[in-house]
């Protein structure tokens, strides 16, 4: 019986598949299968026992060929398997995510325990900023104080944008923009710090850190926004006083934001040096106030009753946050609305409002009486 010695080699481009017989030889050719793009070289022409050698051949190529499907199509199901596994975990991970629920107070963990008039509820922590952003059209203790003040931000926006189209840019002077748009940004920049406060707190503990910092800071920013232009427009004719006052609520403001800055000011058994630290800083306008009152022209009388009424809605609206009224007389009632924190913004943005209608009749009024003075002619 002939022996037959064959060797298969397959490589990954174009898998060959060489035969070598120690007794045959001579012819030889090449196949090619167009399927696999397997080439194949056959030296013998038949075996000793009458079958062809390239028969052998066409058989080592479907075993080949057979064997590389095979492969393909554990390949195939072995990505399949691992795209569907990938696809579940992505779906339970969704499922989970968006499957809270809104707890009692006692569930929550102490960081997030703030107000325990609120019964029911709250959002338990929430570890990813996509749950607390998608928790914002969610009811829950937070939706009040999110849209309170995300409105007031967007009203003050569009209240900016209004304003610089239809400032009067040969009337009125580059300072007199200077003062809306510090008005504006400071107006601007609490609402929206406080917002983003009130959307991501449940975050977890160093989130919530560091947004109600954001928060305390831009109550301060909006402090000095709103005395800079009213001391300004108060003082038009008093440079000194101006800067003098401006300097004092400049420090002021510094000082608050540094308090801000300390880890423990946002604990609840602080809420009264809160209020305090920005009861102080707010009422430092009552020094200035009193000082514009006694000098005050008759004509400017209305801007300083919207300024007193303005200071009049913080100082309600602290007062009700402070002493958690009204859901310290109907516990668990307020968990979703009307609690002390919703009246509070609102009565901010209400303040706001008044402040800048202030400034805007202080600044007409400012405007006309510059209008009004007589020209000197030189002769
Ligand atoms: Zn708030």
């Amino acid at each position: 019986m002939q022996r037959l010695q064959t060797t298969v080699t397959f490589s990954s481009s174009a898998e060959e598949i060489s035969h070598s017989s120690d007794e045959a030889s001579g012819g030889g050719s090449a196949n090619t299968d167009d399927k696999t793009n397997t080439r194949i070289k056959t030296h013998t022409k038949s075996s000793s026992d009458g079958q062809p050698l390239v028969s052998v051949v066409k058989s080592h190529r479907r075993n080949g060929s057979l064997r590389q499907r095979f492969e393909s199509a554990e390949q195939l199901v072995q990505k399949f398997v691992t795209e569907a596994e990938a696809v579940a975990e992505h779906a339970v991970i969704k499922l989970c995510s968006d499957a809270w629920h809104v707890c009692h107070f006692n569930a929550l963990p102490k960081w997030l325990q703030d107000n325990d008039f609120l019964h029911k509820g709250h959002r338990p922590p929430l570890p990813s900023f996509r749950q607390c952003f998608k928790s914002v059209f969610r009811l829950h203790t937070e939706t009040g104080n999110i849209w309170t003040h995300g409105l007031g931000a967007a009203l003050f926006v569009l209240l900016f944008a209004y304003s610089m189209v239809t400032f009067d840019y040969r009337e009125r002077s580059f300072v007199d923009g200077l003062m809306l748009g510090i008005y504006f940004c400071g107006a601007i920049t609490c609402l929206s710090f406080s917002t983003i406060f009130h959307t991501c707190s449940c975050h977890s503990r160093e989130v919530s850190k560091f947004c109600s910092k954001l928060d305390y800071c831009g109550i301060s920013i909006q402090i000095i926004g709103s005395m800079i232009p009213a001391l300004y427009y108060g003082f038009y004719d008093n440079q000194i006083m101006y800067l003098t006052y401006i300097t004092v609520g400049v420090v002021l403001c510094i000082i608050s934001i540094v308090i801000s800055m300390w880890d423990k000011f946002s604990e609840p058994k602080f809420r009264p040096l809160r209020v305090g630290v920005f009861l102080v800083f707010g009422l430092s306008n009552v020094v200035p106030g009193i000082h514009w009152a006694i000098v005050l022209e008759s004509h400017l009388i209305g801007s300083f009753l919207l300024f007193i009424l303005q200071g009049m809605l913080y100082v309600i609206g602290a007062a009700l946050y402070a002493i958690r009224i009204p859901e310290r007389f109907f516990p668990g009632k307020c968990d979703y609305w009307f609690q002390s924190h919703q009246i509070f913004h609102i009565l901010v943005v209400t303040a706001a409002i008044v402040h800048l209608n202030g400034i805007n009749g202080m600044a007409a009024l400012r405007l006309s009486e510059t209008q009004l003075q007589p020209v000197v002619e030189v002769q």
